[in-house]
């Protein structure tokens, strides 16, 4: 390449997914698909852009995803748009927007696509990466966010992921949070000083999240600070301790967090996380969710409770291979392989391939080479268990050689038999 062409790469914090990733892809998409099914969730899909003001009203302002993690445009037309940083708030818009409120209540979607994020990339986290969701709309029952933590923990369970724990606290709700708030400040109004810049700024916007900070300071102060669960109201505190039951019921291993409060402004009572004990994740969560009972009304819906949860795909991906899950390889292997010689039989093999494809039988082939020795070679190293050899002559005569390459025993057989003899054989 001449020293001046111009050479790209993915933007900074995008990625590609290469074929040879595509086999982790695969299964974490069919592990979603089928436990969504068994638990019956319906998939949604709403689109990877929505009006910004949606974020901006259910993120809340003092989130840090919106403060300073959104892609966001103007259209040509002049509307603000902005590609989704979650999938909760589409979710909930579509609800809204389609009266799906009338369907059998407790609705139950799920979700797997691109979210877009203008982070700082690094080890597991990226601009863009993809999530799978799960949401459950319309009931406020406690075990409804037993069994929805029990079909996300499943997910990481399922793709065999070692070391797996759910963490679990209550944020309270409008009722008791307020008083919670309050407490929390008093106790670091006269630490405020010592802590970290984004800290001194959550202390006045959004003092829970001062207990989600990872700065190691600020960690020596929240040791002492009140916690939420102690001060929940009545209705919380039931609430809670019903899930941990189901929970104990389930026999879902799962530890009380404290400080487990989550980045997004939505949430009330439960919150969760799901971590495993590898140290690829010892510094970030696989996944994370909780209930958010306010968040449809707040959009503009009738007062709606709902609870969810997302896990990252990426994370997850990189933790299986760290992990050295085996995972089926993506794609079907071919068993038959097509080889010709000569402009005729390249021809003729071109409608061959049609035929045994249309049968079910897709064959391997590599009609660019020429020599036999080289499609022979590459026959043999994707494992074909038969080869078709069409040559000049076998053209002509309307014959073609039938190669079992295990053994090397060649046959000629009529072209016009040749797809029921093939199938005559795999069969055995
Ligand atoms: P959140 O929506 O922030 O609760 O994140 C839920 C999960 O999404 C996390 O536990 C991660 O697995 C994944 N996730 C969040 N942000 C990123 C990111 N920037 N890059 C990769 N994965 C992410």
């Amino acid at each position: 390449m001449p020293k001046t062409a111009q050479t790209f790469q993915a933007p900074k914090g995008f990625h590609d997914i290469l074929p040879q990733d595509q086999k982790y892809w695969e299964r974490l998409r069919k592990v979603v698909k089928t436990l969504a099914a068994e638990y019956g969730f319906k998939r949604i899909d709403p689109p990877i852009a929505e009006d910004s003001g949606l974020f901006l009203k259910t993120l809340g302002l003092t989130s840090d995803v919106v403060e300073k993690q959104t892609f966001t445009f103007k259209t040509k037309g002049g509307d603000s748009l902005t590609l989704r940083p979650e999938g909760t708030a589409g979710v909930m818009r579509a609800y809204i927007e389609h009266g799906l409120s009338v369907l059998p209540q407790p609705l139950k979607l799920y979700y797997f696509g691109p979210m877009f994020r203008y982070e700082q990339p690094q080890a597991g986290r990226y601009r863009q990466f993809y999530q799978f969701g799960f949401e459950v709309i319309g009931e406020a029952d406690p075990v409804i966010d037993a069994q929805l933590l029990k079909v996300f923990y499943g997910v990481y369970s399922e793709l065999g992921i070692k070391g797996l724990t759910a963490q679990i606290n209550s944020i309270g709700c409008k009722v008791c949070r307020p008083q919670y708030r309050s407490l929390l400040k008093d106790y670091y109004r006269n630490k405020v000083g010592k802590l970290c810049a984004d800290c001194r700024r959550r202390f006045k916007e959004n003092p829970l999240r001062l207990l989600d900070c990872k700065d190691e300071k600020c960690q020596l102060f929240k040791n002492q600070a009140p916690h939420a669960v102690d001060h929940l109201c009545q209705e919380c505190h039931d609430h809670f301790k019903s899930v941990l039951e189901f929970l104990d019921e389930l026999e879902l291993p799962y530890a009380l967090n404290p400080f487990l409060v989550r980045g997004l402004d939505y949430y009330t009572k439960t919150v969760f996380e799901i971590w495993s004990d590898s140290a690829q994740t010892q510094a970030a969560a696989l996944g994370a969710g909780g209930r958010f009972d306010d968040f449809i009304e707040v959009l503009g819906g009738k007062s709606t409770p709902a609870v969810g949860a997302a896990g990252g795909a990426e994370r997850t991906i990189n933790l299986m291979k760290a992990q050295e899950i085996k995972v089926p390889s993506a794609g079907v292997r071919p068993k038959v392989f097509l080889i010709q010689l000569g402009d005729a039989a390249k021809k003729k093999s071109l409608v061959l391939f049609e035929e045994f494809r249309k049968a079910g039988l897709a064959p391997a082939e590599a009609f660019s080479k020429q020599s036999i020795k080289a499609q022979l070679r590459i026959a043999d190293k994707m494992g074909a268990q038969i080869s078709l050899i069409l040559g000049q002559k076998e053209v002509m005569d309307g014959n073609i050689i039938l190669r079992e390459m295990t053994s090397g025993v060649q046959e000629i057989i009529p072209l016009e038999k040749i797809l029921s003899e093939v199938k005559k054989r795999l069969k055995k």
